[in-house]
Formats: structure tokens, sequence, C-alpha cells
């Protein structure tokens, strides 16, 4: 019998849905499917089931060079509906004492700012913006809209030219060891650790010390979608719908079917059996390999490794989310008015040193001192929230796990909440009268809307562990394809790892269409012949 789709997409995250995009492009029949009753994700906006007309972003938000990856013209996103702005005061930290520092989409303009900390730090900014700037154009974009080469491949690709070379050596220092060595400010350390670092990787890894100049010399910066997050997934459904592809929310599974040594289709909680030439898993690996696969199926080594994949400790996030009657208006802004229009505020930063003592804390299962990030989106977009009213959020990292449990944020969450948004009002004294609703969510209630994220890791798995490249999620599933015939995988755990980058998805297009012979109508980099080229 025939089956019925040439390809089952697990999940229905940005990275399948761009990877179910193409390949609909492709000619092939796509059927996605999802638990959630909404397509997305990651890519999530609810309306306040209390204050009707907000909208609040539960889940990314801070959407970084989105406009400028491939997919989203390829998929001609804007043409469904997809728009984003990119605020000019792209990032401000604000320090108790008023002061702040400022990342601007016009780099002299951070320059000005840091140069008011330290006049060296913001000629060493420079000085590595500019040296970076070829090494993420010819480099590390490429690498990342491309399946992994193998390491001594690349190794020995980017030791033929001084632009590789350099990139090696700078990478052989954590995140850490670059800042302390080349920045001397405290203020401005911390700043750069917090907004270029702390999300992505540990900070203490080796081998990323290129990913504070990396993104020092990037072209664009945190962008928002223009009435909420949830715009793209719907952007990027509408091209699936366009081009014959199904997206079926609220299906439960129950097993990736395995015929023969070979992926055949998936059943579904209800019984229902549906069968396709492969399936791509935007699941995390312990879903996909160890719940969902049959044990003889899948085999020892297989589990093994899945089972070894790790998460991050230092990922997880809490929010507060408000519903407001004016904006937050910051303290700091009567001292500079152009602090009324930062886009992300950083709030509770001030030393170097904190770092370690969030670190500690995540070690020790305690909640850390606080430092939030945030925005109000509706400073930038008013749809968010019913005529002159306002949305805004902050986050905080903290441990899944507190003291070992976390089921604990269930008991802690209401009273943590408070403390973060008196800590809040501090810097935006207006809130104290300015709330109409609040919620929280916390690492637990992430895992239980996208257990994707196990343990509240929001980047779908550590950098750590061996657990990038080709190597990500394991070695043997690192470039998309998996020990298993005909499974694929597509999701934040694959590279270039997680985020909105879409990247996993659309590298994994590549591959698929390539094993499947179809056409690529698109222009993907050839990484191998732009590292032989670059000097
Ligand atoms: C609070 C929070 C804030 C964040 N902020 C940002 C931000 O500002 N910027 C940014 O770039 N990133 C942010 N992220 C991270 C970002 O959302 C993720 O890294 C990204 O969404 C991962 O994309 P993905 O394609 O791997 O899949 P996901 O977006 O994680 O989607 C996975 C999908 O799989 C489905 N699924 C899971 N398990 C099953 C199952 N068993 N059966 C069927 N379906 C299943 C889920 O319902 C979901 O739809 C944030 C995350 C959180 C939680």
């Amino acid at each position: 019998m025939a089956d019925e789709y040439d390809g089952i997409i697990l999940g229905t995250g940005h990275n399948a849905l761009v990877l179910q995009a193409y390949l609909c492009r492709s000619g092939l029949k796509i059927l996605s499917l999802d638990r959630a009753d909404v397509a997305g994700g990651g890519l999530a906006t609810i309306e306040n089931p209390r204050q009707p007309g907000f909208l609040h972003n539960t889940h990314s938000f801070f959407h970084r060079a989105v406009t400028a990856m491939p997919w989203y013209h390829d998929l001609e996103l804007e043409r469904h509906g997809a728009r984003y702005i990119e605020p000019e005061l792209n990032v401000a930290l604000l320090l108790q004492d008023g002061r702040s520092l400022q990342w601007w989409t016009d780099f002299e303009k951070t320059c000005d700012s840091f140069a008011q900390f330290s006049p060296r730090d913001a000629a060493t900014l420079r000085r590595w913006r500019d040296e970076f700037r070829p090494i993420v154009r010819g480099i590390l974009i490429p690498e990342a809209r491309s399946p992994p080469l193998p390491v001594e491949q690349r190794r020995q690709l980017l030791s033929g030219s001084a632009l590789g070379r350099r990139l090696l050596a700078v990478s052989e220092l954590s995140p850490l060891e670059f800042v302390e060595r080349e920045f001397e400010n405290d203020v401005v350390r911390a700043g750069l650790l917090f907004f270029n670092g702390l999300r992505e990787v540990d900070l203490r890894q080796q081998g990323f010390g290129h990913s504070i100049p990396a993104l020092l010399a990037s072209d664009r910066m945190a962008q928002m979608c223009v009435g909420g997050s949830a715009r793209l997934a719907e952007a990027l459904v509408n091209d699936i719908r366009e081009h014959g592809g199904e997206v079926r929310t609220s299906a439960r599974l129950s097993s990736i079917l395995v015929s023969a040594g070979r992926v055949c289709g998936v059943e579904l909680a209800s019984g229902e059996r549906v069968t396709a030439r492969f399936v791509a898993s935007g699941l995390n690996p312990q879903q996909t390999f160890l719940q969902l696969i049959d044990a003889d199926a899948a085999g020892q080594a297989l589990r093994e490794q899945a089972a070894g994949f790790k998460y991050n400790l230092l990922a997880p996030l809490f929010a507060v989310n408000l519903a407001l009657n004016e904006p937050p208006r910051y303290a700091a802004a009567d001292r500079d008015l152009a602090l009324s229009q930062a886009f992300m505020v950083i709030l509770g930063l001030e030393r170097f040193e904190q770092f370690h003592e969030i670190v500690t804390a995540h070690e020790q299962g305690k909640i850390p001192p606080t430092v939030m990030w945030g925005a109000c989106p509706t400073q930038f977009d008013p749809q968010q929230a019913p005529p002159g009213r306002h949305t805004a959020f902050m986050w905080e990292k903290v441990p899944y796990a507190i003291e070992g449990d976390a089921r604990q944020w269930d008991r802690l969450a209401q009273q943590h909440a408070q403390q973060l948004l008196q800590r809040w009002t501090q810097y935006a004294p207006n809130l104290a009268g300015a709330v109409l609703d609040a919620f929280t969510r916390s690492p637990l209630d992430t895992e239980g809307t996208l257990p994707n994220m196990q343990a509240g890791d929001v980047l779908v798995g550590s950098f750590a562990n061996g657990q990038v490249g080709e190597n990500r999620p394991f070695a043997g599933a690192g470039r998309y394809r998996t020990p298993l015939q005909g499974l694929y995988l597509c999701g934040g755990s694959t590279h270039p790892g997680g985020n909105i980058t879409g990247l996993c998805g659309y590298n994994a297009a590549r591959v698929i269409a390539v094993d499947l012979s179809c056409p690529i109508w698109w222009n993907p980099p050839d990484v191998e012949q732009t590292l032989r080229s670059v000097r």
C-alpha cells in the first residue's frame, strides 16, 4: 500500500514549520503533528483570559536577526503577514545610580555609551567588531546555515586561512575568559556577558570565546514580531497550507513506527496510524529515541546516546507578565530621555561578580539574587493591548529544581513574583499603581507546555558535553540524519541549536531533499567552498 504522506514532522515548533514549508515547496506531501492546540511551539502569543485584548508572548519575544534569515525571504513570510521591528535603542542595562550601558542599532552610539564607562573598552569593542565582521560574514553565517562539517575537516579548512585561524584561536577561550582578558570595566564586562552570552552558552565553556565578538559584529540585533511572536508561526503555516501541507494540532503521539529497520510512520494515542516515507522529529532526543521508539527497534547503543543528551543548567527562566494601564516609566529616563524608548531592559546587574553568584545559586538549586530582563512590547506595537493600555514582562534565570525539587515552583511562584515586581518597581516607580493583572511562568510551566524543553531548558540542549556541530545532539545523529533509516531530526537539539533561528529546520530541509532526490529550489550556501575561499 502506498504511503499516505511523503513525510511526517513531529512537533510544530518554528524549526519543524520551516522544514515543512521548504519541503512542501519542493512538491512533497507533508503532515506535521503537535500535541498543543496551536502550532508554533516557542512562537506563542496568548490573550490574557482575565483581561481581554492584552496579548502576552509567553515563550520567545526577542527574535535576533530573524529578518536576515534566508527562510524569512525564501518563504515570503511578509507576504504571509509577518512583520518585524528592530528598535534603535536595542538594549539598555540600567544601573541603580541612574547610569546605563546602551546598545544601539547605530554602532557609533553604542561606542559612545561604552566610552562613558571606559574609553579603552569602547576602543576594544570597535576593534573586535571590525575584526570579526568578515569572520561572521565569511565563516560563521555560512556555517550556521549549513549541515555541520566533520570536526577534523572543519579544522583543516579553517586552518587554511588567516580569518579561520583567528576564529580557531579565539574560540579556544571561554566567553568569561574572553571578556576578562579584553575588557577592563566592571559594568561593561557584566553587560557584555549578559547581553551577548548568558542565554546562549555556559560562559565558562571553552570553545565559545568567539560568541561575544561574533554577536558584536552582527548586522542585526533583537527584533520583535508585530502582533506578537505567534504571527511568525501563522505566516509559516500560511505558506505550508498554500503549498499543500497539513498542520494537525491536538494530536497525541503514541509511537514512531519502525518496520524492517526502517521508520515508516507514526501511531497516535487514538490508535490511528499514519504512514510516510520519512519522519522528522522536532522533539528532543529522549522523546524521539526513548519515549516514541520501541526499545528493540532503537537498540541499546542508540538509547544510551539519547539518554546521555544533556540540558542547560543555566537556561531555565522565570517570567512575570503584566497587563498595565501605563507603560513602565524608568526613573533613569529622567536623566536620559532615550531610555524611555529602550527595547530590552536589563535590571539588577551591577557587577561582573554576579555571574559567579548566579552560577553558584543554580548549582545549589537556590534562587539567585534578582537579575532580570524584559520589555514593554506595546510601546512599539500598540495592538498587543487595548487602546492606551500596555503589557510588559520580565524574565529571570532561575534553577529548574529548587533544592532538588522542581514542584517547589508551584508553591514559590506567587511569592517570588511579588519580590521581582518590587525590585522592578524600584527602577520604574509608576508600576506601583499601574498593574491591572499579573501572571507567572516558571521553568516547570515551560516544561509542562513544551515537554521538549526538558528541565525548562529553553535552548533544548546544552552546548557542553560535546553537543555542538556534527555531534549535536550526539555523534552519529548530528547531520539531521539518524542511525535509523527514514528518521531525521530538525529541532533545537540539532545544529546550530535553540532559540528562534529556524536554521535547524532550514538545514534539515536540504539533507532530506537530497536523500529524497527532490528539487532544492532555494540557494543554500556551499560551506566547504565558502571556507576554502576565505582569506
Ligand atoms: C520563557 C521563554 C522565553 C524565550 N525567549 C526567547 C527569545 O526571546 N528569543 C529566542 O530566540 N528564543 C527564546 N526562547 C527559546 C525558544 O523559544 C526555543 O529555543 C525555540 O522555540 C525552540 O524551537 P524548536 O523549533 O526546537 O521547537 P519548539 O518551539 O520548542 O516547539 C516544539 C514543539 O513540539 C511540540 N511537542 C513537544 N512534545 C511533543 C510531543 N510529545 N508530541 C507532539 N508534539 C510535541 C510542542 O508542543 C511544540 O509545539 C524562549 C523560551 C522560553 C520558554
